[in-house]
């Protein structure tokens, strides 16, 4: 199935009603549709199939012990996908639902056997973004979707970023813009007594214990390695030459920079605000100043990093959890660096 459009790249196509029914042919074949959420781009896929599955695996080159994320809109009955076992899931969809927070359940195992990895649970996610929940709604299908990007690289937080990673691999890219929330969702397991942080973001364990008494981050590596096999991957990966500096080491900074730029080489500085003052006349991508503020910002500063010769990261403070979050992608995203000092 081809479909031309009038944009200049074939790929990308503003959300309408034409085209949502344009994905929704795509989808009900197994192919696979990126689409936007206030978090990252997903890779949209068919959960009930096996072969659109597949495909998600295969176009991202993603380790196949690596479970997926089932998207479903605000609506959908979730009694024909999990067993709710927890009171406490119920209240935490209440408080943060449709939102950055995905809940893992017993799954009844309605979906692809392929989305969970051989895992008896699964892992749903109701996102807020407009744009998602339009396209989820119009589908009305539980939706695989891992983020938008071939395995090891940088999330994806616009259309053009999904297109350069995909290219022609995939049919169709559904255009949201930028996504504001710029790093993934919070992955919390509630098939025990005490909701589980599996995977850091924007919902702190502070925030899902205000409104259920209790949370906890999984322990240690082997333990989260078990509970949600993705996370031991390295992820967020630009693709560029990378350097990572500890806290207020300007002067290595700027010696390295100097070095490059006497090279022929185009540096990039990825700071925070804090950092700028010290770096004056040096070209710099800055987070911000707040944990929201720098996980907005961090997957586009790395997509930026890859138009130049080498970034250098410098650590930041972490006075709260959402900051914590971002550390912990931008710790990964550097985690190959050339030096780390
Ligand atoms: P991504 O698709 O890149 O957003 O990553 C999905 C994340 O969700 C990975 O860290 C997976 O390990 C985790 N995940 C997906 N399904 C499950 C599940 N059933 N149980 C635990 N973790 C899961
Ligand atoms: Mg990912």
């Amino acid at each position: 199935m081809t479909f031309s459009c009038s944009q200049s790249n074939v790929k990308i196509f503003k959300i309408t009603d034409k085209t949502l029914e344009i994905a929704k042919n795509y989808i009900l074949n197994d192919q696979l549709v990126a689409f936007p959420t206030e978090t990252v781009y997903g890779l949209g896929a068919n959960a009930f199939s096996d072969e659109a599955i597949r495909a998600v695996y295969t176009a991202k080159g993603r380790p196949l012990d690596n479970p997926l994320i089932v998207h479903v809109h605000k609506d959908y009955d979730l009694s024909t996908l999990i067993y709710d076992d927890n009171a406490y899931a119920k209240k935490l969809r209440e408080a943060f639902l449709p939102g950055p927070l995905t809940i893992v359940y017993r799954s009844k195992n309605a979906v692809s056997d392929l989305v969970s990895c051989g895992l008896n649970t699964l892992a749903i996610r109701v996102p807020s973004s407009e744009s998602a929940q339009r396209f989820l709604k119009y589908l009305n299908l539980p939706i695989a979707a891992p983020s938008a990007n071939i395995s090891k690289h940088t999330s994806a937080v616009t259309a053009e970023h999904v297109y350069e990673d995909f290219g022609d691999t995939i049919p169709m890219i559904l255009d949201g813009g930028r996504c504001e929330g710029g790093i993934e969702s919070t992955v919390l397991d509630a098939t025990g007594e005490v909701p589980v942080i599996l995977r850091k973001g924007l919902i702190t364990a502070e925030m899902v214990s205000k409104v259920v008494g209790n949370c906890v981050y999984a322990g240690n590596a082997s333990e989260l390695n078990k509970r949600s096999p993705g996370t031991k991957y390295r992820h967020y990966c630009p693709k560029t030459t990378t350097f990572l500096f500890e806290k207020g080491d300007y002067e290595a900074v700027k010696k390295l920079y100097d070095v490059s730029v006497n090279q022929g080489k185009k540096p990039l500085v990825m700071c925070t605000k804090k950092d700028e003052p010290y770096l004056e006349g040096l070209n710099l991508f800055s987070l911000g100043e707040n944990g929201c503020q720098m996980a907005s910002r961090l997957y586009y500063g790395l997509h930026e990093g890859e138009r130049y010769d080498l970034l250098i990261g410098i650590k930041f403070d972490v006075n709260d959890e959402v900051t914590l979050s971002v550390e912990n992608r931008f710790l990964k995203a550097f985690a190959s660096s050339e030096s780390s000092n």
